[in-house]
């Protein structure tokens, strides 16, 4: 392609999968601009907040081959075990770490202080401009180029960009998408998330707790001092209930639906909610452009896959770019980008599928259901293959992997 133009590609979102991707580019000779809405200079930049986010063993390896591990790690709690139950039923099992041969079969980490280790790596990127704040307002995708138009806030100063590749990283309700005219396949589940921190009387353990009651799932998180990370679903007339209530109360209808593994529950921080949508883009690649994280998925966080998700998509994607980039191939063609995107199709099915079944299964009442689901967990906790099965796909490890997720560099 002989066209020149100012970026070989431009990153919309600098969220922690837009960032990621734009690290894991940083030592190669590709020129990237990375677009993002809010200001990544602040203390908590956007999409950063106080949330745990629960990382794979496969997002582990793959900061490793990012070379981002080291510092990430000192941040995290390890999941040394992982116990899913079913309220007042005989079903649970069991995952644990020694048994799978790993370290740990993850890594509990606030997305506040991954985003701080993300943005002191971005600063140091060298072939990387980073816009913030300034916001994507037009794009257009043409044969050889493609040209976004952007806003510099706070003046509101546009300038146009042209690039081989656009990639849309910009979160659940994308721009890119909107702009494009990009159909989504969305499913409101009726529900919200309670996050908060809580401290249990009991040490957690370094044990992750998923449990699934009869008014939604609740799991719980280990983290350091002995905190639990909540995330509770409930349906959102309770959740703004739950939400106004004192913690004494809060914490009494938590105690009353989790039991008391970890004996009381002591204390309660600042509670927040998210709605619960699945958001599926119904194309993950056109020509000049390919979406990942929320913006090509968005999921229910039950089973904690979103982030995990996204990270993938950027191993991949990276190892294609770089791939071709180094055949001196165009790394905006639609034939590149269809390798990508069949390489990721599995994976997206899979994930949301196993989430959307742990989502409808364990909300069931219905008898013969509830019968089966407990079965299956009984089994899954003594029969060995289901159980490896269960947790391999937990961490992340399971297809064909990229060079990033086997711990290599690009
Ligand atoms: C309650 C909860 C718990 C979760 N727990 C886990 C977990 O344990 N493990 C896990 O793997 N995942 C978890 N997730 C999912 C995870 O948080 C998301 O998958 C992840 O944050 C998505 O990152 P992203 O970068 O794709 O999107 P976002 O974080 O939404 O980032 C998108 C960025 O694009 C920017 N942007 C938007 N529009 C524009 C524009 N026009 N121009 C420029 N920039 C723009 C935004 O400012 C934003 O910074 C959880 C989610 C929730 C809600």
């Amino acid at each position: 392609m002989n066209t020149t133009t100012d970026y070989d590609l431009i990153i919309i979102g600098g969220g922690m999968v837009g960032a990621c991707l734009a690290i894991s580019l940083a030592k190669q000779t590709l020129r990237i601009a990375l677009i993002e809405a809010g200001s990544l200079h602040k203390a908590t930049p956007p999409g950063y907040d106080d949330r745990a986010i629960a990382l794979s063993f496969g997002s582990r390896r793959i900061f490793d081959g990012m070379g981002l591990w080291p510092r990430i790690a000192s941040q995290t709690t390890s999941i040394q075990r992982i116990h899913i139950s079913d309220q007042g039923r005989f079903g649970f099992t069991r995952l644990d770490a020694a048994q799978e041969k790993v370290d740990a079969l993850g890594y509990v980490v606030t997305a506040q202080q991954l985003g701080t280790v993300l943005m002191q790596q971005l600063q140091q990127c060298d072939n990387l401009t980073l816009m913030s704040p300034a916001r994507l307002i037009d794009l257009k995708l043409g044969n050889d180029h493609a040209t976004a138009v952007i806003a510099h806030d706070p003046d509101n100063n546009t300038e146009s960009l042209t690039s081989k590749l656009i990639i849309a990283a910009d979160g659940s309700h994308s721009h890119v998408r909107n702009l494009l005219d990009i159909h989504t396949h969305t499913h409101d589940y009726g529900q919200t998330a309670i996050i908060a921190n809580i401290t249990p009387e009991k040490s957690h353990r370094h044990i992750a707790y998923e449990r699934f009651t009869r008014n939604g799932p609740l799991a719980l998180l280990p983290m350091p001092d002995n905190r639990c990370s909540l995330v509770w679903t409930r349906a959102p007339e309770d959740a703004q209930r739950l939400l106004q209530v004192s913690d004494e109360d809060f914490l009494a209808e938590l105690q009353s639906c989790f039991g008391k593994r970890l004996g009381h529950f002591i204390k309660v921080g600042k509670r927040h909610s998210y709605p619960l949508q699945l958001i599926q883009a119904q194309e993950q690649i056109r020509p000049r452009l390919a979406l990942i994280g929320n913006a090509a998925h968005t999921l229910h966080p039950i089973a904690g896959q979103g982030f995990n998700l996204g990270l993938r998509d950027v191993a991949a994607l990276a190892q294609n770019i770089v791939d071709a980039f180094h055949e001196r191939e165009d790394i905006g063609a639609l034939s590149m980008l269809e390798i990508y995107a069949q390489w990721r199709e599995r994976d997206h099915r899979q994930v949301i599928c196993f989430t959307n079944t742990l989502v409808h299964t364990f909300s069931n009442r219905f008898p013969p259901l509830v019968l089966a689901r407990n079965l299956g967990l009984v089994a899954t906790d003594i029969v060995p293959p289901l159980k490896h099965l269960l947790a391999r796909h937990s961490m992340g490890t399971v297809g064909k992997l990229p060079r990033l997720a086997r711990g290599l560099p690009l």
